[in-house]
């Protein structure tokens, strides 16, 4: 899991609740608005050739991928 890479705290869809990397973790218990999703940008997505976005409220890059 690369957490220290995930840019998502400073995403204004954000709301805290100790998770971070949905692209790998899956949707959030805390984040329930699409209010901007800054995943295309982040070092983690690139490196990683994932293709989507808002993970944080439709789940992760394996499930959306399916
Ligand atoms: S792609 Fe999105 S959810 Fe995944 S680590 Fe980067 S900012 Fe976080
Ligand atoms: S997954 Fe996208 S929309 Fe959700 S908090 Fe991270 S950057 Fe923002």
């Amino acid at each position: 899991m690369k957490k220290g890479k995930c840019i998502c705290p400073g995403c204004p869809s954000f709301v805290e609740c100790k998770q971070l990397a949905f692209c790998f973790t899956g949707k959030s218990k805390c984040i329930k608005k699409e209010k901007g999703c800054l995943c295309m940008g982040c070092p983690v997505q690139i490196e990683n050739g994932f293709k989507h976005g808002y993970y944080c409220t439709k789940g992760d890059e394996k499930t959306l991928a399916k």
